[in-house]
């Protein structure tokens, strides 16, 4: 069983950029056996290195949305309605779940556990047949629906959200911020694994709380982030990549090797631009390496953790050699033309 598991924890961190299947907040949640209070904390965290990271990169980023530092939740998500309810309030079926302390959501005046009432004066209701659309685990559906309206919705600010609080009902105008378009998501899990989509990037619990701080946190988000920013899903797909075992052998290896080796070098830069310390790359993954052993980066779709951290150390010396710019220092990642993979 040892083996079988040390197997799956493997798998799990092996960045699961092409084709991890969404987590179900609503099962995971019981799973994780995590207090829901603590829930928003990692919530919270997640959304506000993710934000910042996000934010300082926009002006490198081909695909923008105006950011406005906030996390939803669905009381439909919980598997215990009375606990949620307990917890979070939810007034109404949709509530704050996260704010960045100083993003434009928190300045607008919106607070952690005010009820969603109305965007832009209709209310917050999914019509059944557009749930069913989706491509989430039906528990998380509603929370993905309202998301994807209110993303849509900040595309042509200002914004308006009804919201109730203490029983009062009031309108608060929003634009936001321009910010690479991603999306931070907490995974509730007791394994370890970070993944990106194209659109949204998710940290499980378990992965988050080895983070020694929020450099390292910002690591793994900035290379995540990576992935999408660099549309490593749709490439693969392009290319005709494998999944699922057939993507450890040959050229599917090949070219998965070479989006991991692209999100490492970007996540630098990425990070550097955010006012993170990009040695907290290299922190993480010695200390990780280190502790959970050679047999996690045996895949061919990943370095072993040494040649990573060689890899994070020439990048910022490259990083290092390079002026800023009014912006920040242009991640040559970014500035050059997506080419398919080969
Ligand atoms: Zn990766």
């Amino acid at each position: 069983m040892r083996f079988a598991r040390s197997l799956a924890l493997g798998l799990a961190l092996a960045c699961a950029a092409p084709g991890l299947a969404p987590t179900a907040r609503a099962q995971s949640v019981a799973a994780a056996d995590e207090s829901l209070a603590a829930l928003r904390a990692s919530d919270t965290r997640i959304l506000s290195v993710g934000t910042r990271l996000a934010v300082a990169n926009a002006p490198f980023c081909k695909s923008t949305e105006n950011a406005i530092g906030m996390t939803l939740h669905h009381i439909g998500q919980y598997g215990d309605d009375a606990a949620a309810r307990a917890t979070f309030g939810f007034a109404r079926d949709y509530a704050v779940l996260a704010l960045v302390a100083d993003g434009p959501a928190a300045q607008a005046g919106i607070r952690a556990d005010d009820a969603i009432v109305a965007l832009n004066g209709v209310e917050l209701a999914p019509p059944p047949g557009e749930l069913a659309e989706i491509d989430q685990p039906a528990a998380y559906r509603p929370v993905a629906w309202a998301d994807a309206r209110l993303r849509t919705a900040l595309d042509a600010p200002p914004v308006t959200l009804t919201l109730m609080r203490g029983g009062e009902t009031f309108d608060v105008i929003l634009t936001g911020m321009p910010a690479c378009r991603s999306r931070f998501e907490l995974r509730p899990s007791g394994k370890y694994g970070a993944s990106a989509d194209g659109d949204i990037v998710g940290i499980t619990s378990a992965m988050l709380g080895f983070m020694a701080d929020d450099d390292e946190l910002a690591a793994i988000l900035a290379h995540e982030m990576a992935h999408n920013l660099l549309e490593h899903r749709k490439r693969l797909n392009d290319a005709g990549i494998q999944r699922g075992l057939m993507q450890q052998i040959g050229r599917n290896a090949r070219l998965t090797l070479a989006t991991e080796i692209e999100a490492d070098r970007l996540s630098i830069w990425l990070m550097a631009n955010a006012g993170y310390d990009p040695g907290g790359a290299v922190r993480f993954w010695t200390r990780y390496g280190k502790q959970h052993g050679k047999g996690i980066f045996s895949a061919p779709t990943h370095y072993r953790w040494k040649k990573r951290v060689g890899l994070f150390e020439e990048e910022m010396a490259r990083l290092a050699a390079t002026t800023t710019g009014q912006h920040g220092r242009v991640p040559p990642l970014l500035a050059a033309p997506l080419r398919p993979l080969e």
